[in-house]
């Protein structure tokens, strides 16, 4: 029975995790090709849901993991969905497949007979990554980004972007496209300036905030001017976790049962049931909210049925609890 404050039935907070790369091989216990410890990915499910994630969209960044991502959303009906893209990282998995073109049309189907079938809700993860030209230059993750917004103009998806230090060739290239993009989507993992979020906003696009865009106090203040109405909740699991020396922390309360996670130890230590240092899961979201919520002065509660709304609005997923 849920437990009574002040005569109220205390409501449980739900959640949406819009960004979790749950395809990653960590989940399996497997880190930079080496097995550390047993596939504990039913734990991680279930820390989540034990946490109030009702929902979580697995990240497609290319082909073959867009299918994997397909694959668990069928696995994990009602809990999991799916994206269909191609990250501008991996823009060479295209340019280097024996026929990039057969590669995007692939790409196509895909998303097409996911979207068919319920599981796919978003089209991406797709954009522009200047911080990391060591994966991909910039011509050819435009060149890939261009192609893929033609397959999105088709598909009547909302689009999960990825956006990093381009914020200029970013806008220039999607804002001649947006008449044939009505579902607009969401810029996930922001961690851009002020303007940058003010001006997305006004393109009619929503913000996905996670550990890595609560870094800095001049990031803080970005989210704290997100309208309500745009913003959504992510971890980026494993990546983008909260660490000590980030400003968000500050505001992890110990002794918070919605913030606490079960104890974190070395991969080298993993004993079924715990938490791994350094690989961050989707029931961190919790933390996240908590730190959203106390940036932008308003209540967990509030923020989180704001979330849940911005999520259920633009992916279609039922309202059900
Ligand atoms: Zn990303």
């Amino acid at each position: 029975m849920a437990p009574e404050i002040n005569g109220m039935l205390q409501k449980k907070r739900h959640y949406i995790d819009i960004g979790a790369n749950l395809t990653d091989p960590m989940f399996r216990g497997s880190y930079h090709g080496k097995q550390s410890h047993d596939d504990d990915f039913d734990q991680v499910l279930k820390r989540a849901t034990e946490q109030g994630v009702r929902k979580m969209l697995v990240t497609g960044s290319n082909l073959i993991e867009s299918r994997s991502a397909i694959q668990l959303a069928r696995n994990h009906q009602k809990l999991l969905y799916a994206t269909v893209g191609v990250h501008p990282c991996h823009s060479f998995d295209i340019e280097n497949s024996p026929n990039a073109e057969k590669y995007l049309q692939d790409l196509e189907a895909l998303a097409v007979a996911g979207k068919e079938e319920g599981a796919v809700r978003a089209f991406g993860e797709i954009g522009l990554d200047y911080a990391r030209f060591h994966y991909a230059p910039a011509d050819i993750q435009r060149k890939y980004f261009i192609k893929q917004l033609d397959i999105a103009e088709r598909l009547h998806l909302p689009l999960f972007l990825h956006s990093r230090d381009c914020a200029e060739d970013f806008e220039a290239i999607l804002i001649p496209r947006l008449p044939n993009l009505p579902k607009r989507g969401v810029v996930h993992s922001f961690t851009g300036t002020l303007e940058e979020m003010q001006s997305l906003v006004a393109l009619g696009f929503s913000i996905g905030i996670n550990g890595c865009s609560l870094k800095t106090e001049e990031s803080l203040e970005v989210v704290k001017a997100i309208p309500l109405d745009k913003i959504m909740l992510e971890t980026d699991a494993p990546w983008c976790e909260i660490r000590p020396s980030h400003a968000s922390s500050k505001f992890l309360k110990k002794g918070d049962q919605d913030v606490e996670l079960p104890p974190m130890v070395k991969k080298e230590k993993f004993v079924m049931g715990s938490m791994v240092r350094g690989r961050c899961e989707p029931c961190a979201i919790s933390q996240v909210a908590s730190v959203v919520a106390a940036v932008k002065e308003i209540t967990l509660d509030e923020l989180c049925e704001m979330a849940w709304k911005n999520c259920v609005k633009m992916f279609g997923f039922d309202d059900d609890l």
